[in-house]
This record gives structure tokens, sequence and C-alpha cells, in this order.
């Protein structure tokens, strides 16, 4: 894949977890939880949790340069591997088996895949608008990613409008806002206003990236904006998203938050007249280039969802250890469960994995992974998580959702009681047991059942965006055809039987050599 930037210094690179949280400090952003102004996010006991999330995506990329960088043809140095634009289909699949790991040692979402999938979308989509339309935004892109490249950034993607009324196309909504759009234009570039819902790790960003998020028609044109922008442009709000039991980390020890260093993050980005600069504008108007942007999303971000199977992994660690610490391992149904969890766990990952293997080169030279296998990952994770959650539950008992609190344990008087109470097998201590309890209830019902089961529900697209998708590349005539001419009936339909394969099956037949 050719570049024709030139070559950016990587000297002030942020390679390390601690200097990506002190690269965020100080910004001033207008961040509003509790109904309060946050003064400093970075140093917020509820927030901090999705910023060590994050800061784990730079000390994998120093602890396993292998899994989680990428040689840069753009500042020829290793970068992160989440800013890594994808030169073949062996770089997916190692963005897979990074967000695996990645959801291994975080229990969480890390929040960097939502940029890393906008970035490799952009890479193909600006390069065929100019392509139609002699824009120039496909070499404007390249200079933005060089320079997010070169100084290490996490860049948010903001493709998710508030949209209103569903029923209704962004231009016939009551409120334009509904969906962000232009408002006013200058000679430097153009202000944009409306509001981003469910933003993930959007606080702990240094760019967003504001992309349109349906199809979108001639009438809509103002609507067909794609820009980057600062996290503290001028102009934002940013409205912090309340998870099931968040508070728990604001408390005690941490005993009672289950997973107390890592969580995920989401906020509403509300924008008011926020400035894009022409530099950073990648789509203004070409409103028949929007399906384009959101389906190339989409496809590598369905595909993305291999990180829940790290997350599984450790669900299923935590059934494992549960299931001992009762004493109850031995069982055979316990093992079977076990088995069941693993193997819908290895579904998603599988699924994930095939989808980026049967990657195809776009016209731009990046890479992209399977469509179909994409969306059969994500439809997949609209639902395993959920029975695997709902195993992880039947093996923990009852008491994941009865347990007495953190202080309570700490009680001089009653502290002792849970103690004698709460003890499983001998050998182990009851605070343990506490701790792996909590722990499944984290994942399941509290602030990681977020990222775990709802996210794996809409992330990326309800299931019935999947299915949509799945039935248009399904390929039913051909099919058809061949059953007809198996079943040896004599019509025109079953003579067709194609060699020529196209479509889905064109990239399954593809030989090797041709990938
Ligand atoms: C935890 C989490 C993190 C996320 N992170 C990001 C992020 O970082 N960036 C980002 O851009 N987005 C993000 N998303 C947004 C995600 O892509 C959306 O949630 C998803 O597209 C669904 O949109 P919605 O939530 O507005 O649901 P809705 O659109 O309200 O959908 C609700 C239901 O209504 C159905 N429905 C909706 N519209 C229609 C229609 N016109 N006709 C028929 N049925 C319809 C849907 O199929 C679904 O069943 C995140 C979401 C979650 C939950
Ligand atoms: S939910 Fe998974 S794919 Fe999405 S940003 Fe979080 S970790 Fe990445």
């Amino acid at each position: 894949m050719q570049q024709s930037v030139k070559t950016v210094s990587t000297n002030t690179m942020i390679r390390t977890g601690a200097e990506y949280i002190a690269s965020i400090r100080n910004r001033d952003l207008n961040v509003y939880l509790f109904g309060e102004r946050i003064a400093e996010p970075v140093d917020h006991p509820l927030i901090r949790p999705s910023i060590n999330a994050v800061a784990k995506t730079y000390d994998l990329a120093s602890s396993a340069p292998e899994l989680a960088t990428a040689l840069s043809p753009y500042t020829g140095e290793r970068i992160n591997r989440f800013l890594h634009i994808a030169e073949s289909p062996e770089d997916l699949v190692l963005q897979n088996k990074m967000q695996r790991r990645l959801g291994q040692l975080t229990g969480t979402c890390f929040q960097r895949c939502v940029g890393m999938d906008a970035l490799n979308a952009l890479h193909s989509v600006t390069y065929e608008i100019d392509e139609a339309y002699g824009s120039g935004y496909h070499e404007r892109f390249n200079r933005f990613v060089a320079m997010t490249q070169a100084a290490g950034f996490v860049i948010g993607g903001a493709m998710t409008d508030v949209k209103g009324d569903r029923s209704k196309a962004p231009h016939q909504q009551s409120d334009p806002d509904m969906y962000v759009h232009i408002t006013k234009r200058s000679a430097e570039g153009v202000y944009v206003t409306g509001a981003k819902a469910h933003q993930t790790g959007c606080i702990n960003s240094h760019w967003l990236i504001i992309m349109p998020t349906i199809r979108l028609g001639a009438e809509d044109k103002n609507f067909a904006i794609v820009g980057a922008i600062p996290v503290d442009s001028k102009g934002i709000t940013y409205i912090y998203g309340r998870q099931s039991c968040d508070t728990r980390s604001m408390e005690g020890r941490g005993l009672d938050a289950g997973n107390e260093k890592f969580a995920g993050q989401e906020a509403m980005i509300v924008l008011d007249n926020v400035f894009i600069p022409n530099e950073y504008i990648f789509m203004d108007g070409e409103y028949d280039y929007a399906a384009m942007l959101v389906e190339r999303f989409t496809c590598y971000h369905r595909r993305s969802y291999v990180c829940k199977s790290g997350v599984g992994d450790v669900l299923i660690g935590a059934a494992a250890t549960i299931a001992e610490y009762n004493g109850a391992d031995k069982a055979s149904h316990i093992k079977d469960k076990l088995v069941e969890m693993t193997h819908l766990n290895e579904t998603i990952y599988s699924t994930g994995i095939a989808s980026s293997y049967q990657a195809t080169q776009t016209k731009s030279g990046n890479y992209i992974n399977d469509d179909m296998i994409a969306n059969v990952c994500k439809h997949h994770v609209t639902r395993m998580p959920y029975e695997i959650g709902r195993l992880a539950q039947d093996l923990a008992g009852g008491l994941m959702v009865t347990l007495p609190s953190d202080q309570d344990l700490d009680h001089p008087e009653i502290g002792p009681m849970i103690r004698k109470y709460l003890q499983g097998r001998d050998d182990i201590d009851t605070e343990d047991r506490m701790r792996i309890l909590r722990l499944i209830e984290n994942m399941t019902l509290g602030r990681n059942a977020v990222g775990y089961l709802t996210e794996s529900m809409h992330g990326a697209g309800s299931p019935q965006a999947q299915r949509i998708q799945i039935s248009r590349q399904m390929q039913l005539g051909f099919k058809k055809q061949l059953a007809q001419k198996l079943a040896g009936i004599n019509n025109e339909l079953a003579e067709e039987v194609s060699t020529d394969l196209a479509e889905y099956f064109a990239r399954v037949f593809r030989p090797p050599e041709h990938k």
C-alpha cells in the first residue's frame, strides 16, 4: 500500500499507559456527571477505571509489540495497532487477537476499536469519493492518519446520532439537530450541531471522527459530513452515561465493584456549532457515499466484537472458580456447562477471525474483512454472551445477588458472622469467594454488563441490522439452482448453475494466491 505523505517524526509519541494518562489531563473538558461539571475526569473514581482500560492498550503495545503494534508505512515506525491501516488479511487477524487479549486483561471494553475501524473504513471511502468527484479527501485523510500515528493518539468514532423519530429521514425530523448537520460555513471550514449517543471512550480520546449514521438521500446533503475534531474543541458538552452499579467504584475498598480496576465508558456528545477546519473534513455533501461508509465501518466493527470472547474467557474463568470454591466443580453438569460456555465463546471468536482471514483488498489498497461473516459474528454476539452469562449465574448460585456489603465484612461484630456463614470449601477464604461472586455480578448485571451484554446487543447496530446484511448477501437464487440441479428438476434455473462464482461465494472460493 503506497502512502503519499511525508514521514512524520514519532519522537513525541505516547507509548505507555502512564504517558497516555498524563496526556489527557488538564484539558478543561465540559464533562457532566451527577449534575455537576467534572473538573478533572482523570481523577474521578467513577471515570478512572475506564481510563485504566484504555491505558492497558498502550501497556500491551509495550509488553507484546508483535501483537499490539504494527510497522507504519506513514511514519516508518512501529505504532499502536489501533492506529494502523490494515495492509493484509493478517493485519485484520492480528487486530482480532489483540482485541481478545485485551478483553482477557481488562474484562471490559477498552474503547479503541471504534476509532480503529473508522480509520480503516475512511481509508477506502475517501479514496472512492475522490475517484467519483475529484475531491481530494484521501490525501487529507492520510495526513490525519500520519499525524495521529506519530502522536499515538486515541481516536473516538462518533457515528450514532440520537435519531429522534426512527421512521423519518434526517431532513424530515421536526428538529434537525436529531442528526448532526452543517449549520454554517466559512472559507476555513464548517460548523456542525447535533448530538452523538452512546459514545464509547469519547472523553478518554484525543480526537473524535464525526460520521453520518445512516444512508442519506439528496435532501439530507447537509447531514453528509465527516470530519475530525479534537476532543477539547469549543462547543462540545459531554454528558456521562450511567452504568449499572457504577457508584460502587466510589465506595469502600473496591470489593463490591467486582472489577475495581477496569470499566468501559459511554457518554452523549452534544455539539453546538463546533468548527471543523477544511483540513480535517473527509466528506462534505457526498450523501451518496454515506451508506458505503456506514456499511464498511460496520463490516470492520461487527467482527471487532471478538473482544467479547476475551471478556468471555474471564467470565468462564470466574464460573469455574466459583464452582471450585463451592465444592461443586467435580459434578458432571458443571463440567458440561463450562464446555458449553467455551463452545459459545469460541464460536464468537471463530466467526470473527474467519471474517478477517477472508478479507479483500479495497481500491485504496487497504484490506477489509468479509462482510457476511462479520455480520454472522456480530449476530452471534447479540445472543451468546447472554447465554454464557446465564450459565455463569447458574454456577454462581444466588449469593451473587444477595451478598452483604464490603463494609459489613469489615464490621467487628457482623464481619465474623459473614466469614463463618458464607464459607464455602474449608480451604477457601470467604472474602475470595465474595470477590469472585462480585466479579460475576459485575460482568452480568453491573458496570461491565454494559459492554458484555447490552453493547453486544446494540453496538455496531441492533440485531435486525445484521439480518438485513445477511439477507442481502445470502445468494438464495444460486442456492436454489444448486438444489434444483441435484434434485433432477429439469428447468431453466437448474440448468444455469454457474461456475462463475459471484459475490460472497467468489470470496469463499477465491484461490489463495489471488487474495
Ligand atoms: C454500550 C454501547 C456503546 C456504543 N458505542 C458507540 C460508539 O462508540 N460510537 C457510535 O457511533 N455508536 C455507539 N453505539 C451505538 C450503537 O451503534 C447503537 O446503539 C445501535 O446502532 C442502535 O441504535 P439505538 O441505540 O439508537 O437503538 P434504536 O435505533 O432506538 O433501536 C431500538 C430498536 O428499534 C429498532 N429500530 C430502530 N429504527 C428502526 C426503523 N427505522 N425501523 C424498524 N426498526 C427500527 C432496532 O432494530 C432495535 O430493535 C454504542 C451502543 C452501546 C449500547
Ligand atoms: S465493545 Fe469491544 S469492539 Fe467495541 S470498542 Fe469496546 S472493546 Fe472494542
